[in-house]
């Protein structure tokens, strides 16, 4: 059977976003996502608790999607996920110790927006090579807007180098979950995963920054005002 997951998503559990559960549940099912990993900023205990809540429901018979727990990691060089994780990833870490530390727990190592080249502090390609021994899966779509450039250069990269290519939104909001996926067979952990990874196909679209901010801006008010009536 074939599904849809979307590799990069952020909860309410990131300072920058405004996803809840049901936000989460009801965009993935609206945009037929049937397995999303959050990765929020520096913290897990919002995607173990998401991914329980998730289980408990598909355990009932009801529709949920299924969450893979991951963590998007501050590095000294950026920015490297961690997927299938079952413990925190301590943050400002070099590279290098990140993914050691993500590989010990068996966990994948997921590099995300590989050339945004906004960024200061990011992997140079020379040292994505080096490192790709412990390098599982890079992002080759991101739905978050960058540099046009990002996507086209991060494609090309992985036509030239041997390493696995997947997608993900990038949500920070309700909207956007979905916006980047990978269409493949359905699988049952992290080596089942990378086998079948290679066979999928990416599909996805950047969304506006501007409409982003102002929408996150206008959740966020909306909820603050919920939370003064009750
Ligand atoms: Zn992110």
């Amino acid at each position: 059977m074939k599904i849809k997951v979307d590799f990069h998503v952020h909860t309410v559990y990131s300072p920058d976003s405004v996803i809840t559960f049901q936000d989460l549940r009801d965009g993935c099912r609206e945009k037929g996502i049937d397995v999303v990993a959050i990765m929020d900023h520096d913290v897990t205990e919002g995607a173990f608790e998401l991914a329980a809540r998730s289980e408990e429901l598909l355990s009932r018979g009801e529709w949920a999607p299924r969450v893979l727990v991951g963590e998007e990691v501050r590095t000294t060089k950026g920015e490297i996920c961690g997927l299938f994780l079952s413990r925190w990833v301590p943050d400002h870490r070099p590279p290098r110790e990140t993914m050691e530390l993500i590989k010990e727990q068996g966990g994948l190592v997921y590099v995300p927006h590989p050339f945004d080249l906004l960024k200061l502090k990011r992997l140079k390609a020379s040292e994505l090579i080096e490192l790709s021994g412990l390098i599982d899966i890079v992002e080759e779509f991101n739905g978050k807007p960058r540099l046009p450039l990002a996507n086209t250069l991060a494609r090309r990269f992985l036509e030239r180098h041997p390493l696995t290519p997947a997608a993900g939104s990038d949500a920070h909001e309700p909207t956007h979950l979905g916006a980047a996926f990978v269409e493949m067979e359905d699988f049952s952990g992290p080596g089942d995963l990378m086998e079948k990874l290679p066979g999928g196909r990416i599909s996805g679209k950047m969304y506006s920054p501007f409409a982003s901010a102002y929408t996150r801006f206008r959740i966020r008010r909306k909820r603050r005002a919920g939370d003064a009536a009750t």
